[in-house]
């Protein structure tokens, strides 16, 4: 089975957690910080507690923040939980990022911040979002925040501007699944001084230190994860996870029920030993961003224009930290290419607003592209340590079964 995601980890991370002492999560900041192009960059336990940090730092609170209808759930949790509210705004199927038209009308006298995000690795049109904002802040009278959401888009850029540079804030997220990882954890840039220390000063007053036994279980994880996605290990895992309840059960409170809450740890600082693991993929990080760039435009010649499938496009400066392909008739194509031994999977399977906790009326008519993204697409493997013969097998194992296909029915692209 050629897996989906494979996170880059290798010799060098194992040695990274097996070395006593070493370098600490203020290394890993400094680092972080230079290489994205900001002066400051302040670690959390996930992404998630770094939005939720940022908001406590700079008491936003009972504030309207725009974001797309179509991204991670958990940056929803992050604005619900830190007491305020969600203002979804539907994405563009070409990019599936937040469609910039649609921005200028979600902005109201209410909101404080908007968090673009560059999904897939995809930059968004930075002059844009810039002016849209500086217009409703002058409409308005007050400061609306920009807080860039490039969990995704590490190092992408826009016309060569860097997008996690620009803005007030870029917030990333370093879980195992991500672009680069420190095991778990987040991170938060900004160049504000004065933010920054307020940043600095809640984190260090409201998450406690991590303790041994969390610098212990992250190794167990690190080593469970490169275990797990082995290429022996794989079937196993991939059927424990189709077949069973077991690994739900286990990767639930870090997981996406319909629930808005946070994992039980989020309140405890990043350890060393994740720092250290983050630092060592910095060194790989543009390495990661070259190899699936090359699959991307590796699909792209291969795959274009073989049947009535969206594929995702080519754009200068993305990272492609997902490749999502648009089909018809999704779960049929992810058992058949299974069935040949291709896992593809379904990324954001859910459109925010449509889901229970941030149900909104008349989710469908207002935001039917971020519906018919949760529906439609799959994403195909672009890890680096695909080989070129795997690659070679995805492509035809889709051609095939794009060229079977009884009559595509044509998807519109917006
Ligand atoms: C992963 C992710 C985050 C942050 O995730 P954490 O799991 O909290 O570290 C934020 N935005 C997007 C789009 C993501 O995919």
């Amino acid at each position: 089975m050629i897996p989906r995601l494979k996170p880059a980890i290798g010799a060098a991370e194992f040695a990274a957690i097996l070395r006593p002492g070493g370098a600490r999560v203020e290394e890993f900041e400094r680092a972080f910080a230079a290489a994205f192009g900001a002066r400051h960059a302040v670690a959390f336990p996930y992404g998630r507690s770094a939005l939720w940090a940022w908001f406590k730092a700079l008491g936003i609170e009972g504030a309207e923040v725009v974001l797309p209808a179509y991204t991670c759930v958990v940056v929803a949790h992050a604005i619900a939980l830190s007491g305020n509210t969600c203002r979804f705004v539907d994405v563009s199927l070409r990019d599936y990022n937040m469609d910039l038209d649609e921005l200028e009308r979600a902005i109201t006298p209410r909101t404080r911040a908007v968090l673009p995000t560059h999904l897939f690795g995809y930059p968004l049109d930075l002059d844009r979002v810039r002016e849209i904002v500086a217009d409703a802040e002058i409409r308005y009278g007050h400061r609306i925040f920009v807080v860039h959401d490039c969990a995704h888009a590490f190092g992408a850029r826009w016309h060569g501007r860097l997008v996690c540079a620009d803005g007030d804030a870029a917030l990333f997220g370093l879980g195992i699944s991500k672009m680069m990882t420190a095991i778990f954890g987040g991170m938060l840039t900004l160049n504000d001084d004065r933010v920054a220390g307020l940043l600095r000063q809640t984190r260090d007053s409201v998450f406690r230190p991590a303790g041994l036994r969390k610098a212990l279980s992250r190794r167990l994880y690190l080593f469970a994860t490169a275990a797990a996605f082995s290429r022996p290990a794989y079937p196993f895992v991939r059927w424990l996870e189709h077949e069973t309840s077991m690994l739900d059960s286990m990767t639930k409170a870090y997981h996406l029920d319909d629930i808005i809450h946070f994992p039980p740890d989020h309140l405890e600082r990043m350890a060393d030993v994740e720092a250290r693991v983050g630092l060592t993929q910095l060194t790989r990080y543009e390495g990661i961003v070259q190899g699936r760039e090359r699959n991307a435009r590796h699909y792209d010649a291969r795959l274009r224009g073989v049947a009535g499938w969206v594929l995702p496009p080519l754009v200068e400066g993305a990272t492609y930290s997902h490749y999502v392909v648009r089909v018809p008739n999704r779960k049929d194509v992810i058992d058949r290419a299974a069935h040949r031994g291709v896992d593809l999977g379904e990324l954001i399977q859910y459109s925010v607003p449509h889901m229970a906790s941030y149900r909104i009326d008349a989710a469908d008519r207002l935001f039917p592209n971020a519906l018919a993204a949760s529906r439609q697409t799959i994403n195909l493997p672009v890890h680096t340590d695909l080989s070129v013969r795997e690659r070679d097998r995805v492509v035809s194992v889709l051609s095939d079964m794009a060229l079977q296909e009884p009559s595509p029915a044509a998807l519109p692209v917006r």
